[in-house]
């Protein structure tokens, strides 16, 4: 018997959805060119796309929404926005954009060259993408137990620091800013102890660069620091994100994620000079610094879902979700990366399916048989969204194949992920349902979202 914990909300209103018939699934993945993006959403069952700006907002969130000042300039669901945001982080300049990539874009093109080099954790990969347009390269400094899918570490997103001094080190004229995923996504959304965030900024400091920080689940990551990390159980998880935020000089935050909201996102700085870059360009790409590209009323529900993000009792359900999930998974004999982290249970394909060559895109040939066999919507973390090409045109893997299944936030219960668990093992008792992929067309930037595939 795995433990589920029970909602600690009750549903209000209700969402049909709708299970085709696998005729239906393997027509339209065909019709996708078996790549899940392509599939309308009223054609997937369960979704685990992605956990970003898939939430379900509560009826706070939704009052807000009427609360919504559509002024051009100074609406004030923006000063409400500052001041909640800053308390929480205790940045002085708050700047609200349309989500987290607009934040790096316009972050980013302010403060990098061609030729410059960003160290990370793990970088995301919208992240590496906003770098990499610019001619910067991103790398990513994870700690070794990070890497291995079945290693038991209680922060598995850490900076690895030796290597971070090292990297200094042999770059130091090349490296305007470094920064740090919380928790880390790409890593399975593992989190990173407040001593390492910390030892991490006295390492850039000391070398005078400036840290900023990735935010996208930093209140997943404050609550397994106040689980994991020694000496901090006492204390809240608003106090612990302060205490994280106060090590950086800055954060981009997408609130699509621990914001609740279903759009929206900010940059957080310090530095005046920054603020300035930034503000300049805003008003050229996101709009007028007051709004970023956000109605009033977005403003008003990111930040009353940032405050409820921050509820003790509604992140111990939220992660414990997860785990319970993981442990179903794992009753089904599905090799998954432990312990599992905030948002989502990544399936170690190289395991599941370990005969596979990985040529034949394992990872992305088993997010089309979790469609076509249930009508499950998930995505790879592995060659396709991070392969690379050889000068011989040979693919050079990258070290994880994983499949993710993102939760969304106060959306699923206990029987859709139980479901899931039962399509699982229908797979893994017949793995020739997992039929080997090519690519036929593929873009040149974050090619998972457009590129198209056919059957080997
Ligand atoms: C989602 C995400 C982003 C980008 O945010 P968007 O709102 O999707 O643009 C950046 N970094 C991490 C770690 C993320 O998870």
């Amino acid at each position: 018997m795995i433990d589920f914990p029970a909602e600690p909300y009750r549903i209000k209103t209700v969402e049909p959805i709708r299970l085709n018939s696998r005729d239906d699934r393997d027509r339209i993945i065909r019709v996708a060119k078996f790549n899940v993006f392509k599939i309308p959403a009223e054609d997937v069952y369960i979704d685990f796309l992605t956990d970003s700006g898939t939430s379900a907002m509560s009826d706070n969130q939704w009052a807000g929404l009427l609360t919504g000042d559509e002024s051009y300039a100074g609406c004030r669901n923006y000063f409400h926005f500052e001041e909640t945001i800053r308390d929480i982080t205790g940045f002085k300049h708050i700047i609200p954009v349309h989500q987290g990539r607009a934040g790096e874009h316009i972050l980013y093109s302010s403060i990098l060259k061609p030729g410059d080099k960003v160290p990370s954790n793990t970088h995301f990969d919208t992240t590496r993408a906003n770098i990499e347009f610019l001619g910067a390269e991103a790398v990513d400094l994870l700690i070794d137990e990070g890497k291995r899918p079945d290693c038991i570490h209680p922060f598995k997103g850490n900076m690895n620091l030796e290597k971070l001094e090292a990297f200094i080190k042999a770059n130091r004229a090349n490296i305007p800013v470094a920064t740090m995923t919380v928790t880390n996504n790409t890593g399975g959304g593992q989190p990173a102890s407040l001593e390492n965030i910390k030892k991490t900024s006295e390492i850039l400091h000391s070398h005078g660069i400036p840290f900023i920080i990735d935010a996208c689940r930093y209140a997943e990551n404050s609550y397994f620091i106040k689980m994991r990390e020694n000496g901090q159980d006492k204390r809240s998880v608003r106090e612990i994100a302060r205490e994280m935020f106060s090590y950086s000089d800055g954060c981009i935050m997408s609130a699509k994620k621990d914001g609740l909201a279903n759009i929206g996102g900010f940059i957080g700085l310090n530095r005046d000079d920054w603020h300035e870059m930034v503000t300049n360009k805003m008003t050229l790409v996101e709009g007028f610094r007051t709004y970023g590209g956000l109605a009033g009323r977005d403003l008003e529900a990111i930040t009353r879902g940032m405050v409820e993000a921050l509820d003790e009792e509604y992140l111990a359900h939220r992660t414990g979700q997860v785990k319970s999930f993981g442990e179903l998974l794992k009753g089904v004999g599905v090799p998954i990366i432990e312990p599992t982290g905030g948002h989502a249970v990544f399936v170690d394909v190289l395991s599941f399916l370990p005969d596979m060559p990985r040529e034949l895109l394992s990872g992305w040939a088993l997010t089309v048989a979790l469609y076509r066999e249930g009508g499950i919507r998930t995505v790879e973390i592995g060659t396709v969204m991070f392969g690379k090409y050889a000068k011989d045109g040979k693919m050079i893997f990258p070290p994880i194949e994983y499949v993710r299944l993102a939760v969304p936030r106060r959306v699923y219960t206990e029987s859709h992920l139980k479901y899931v668990a039962s399509v699982f093992k229908r797979i893994g008792a017949n793995k020739k349902m997992v039929r080997g992929l090519r690519i036929t067309y593929e873009p040149k930037f974050l090619r998972h979202f457009s590129a198209e595939f056919e059957e080997v």
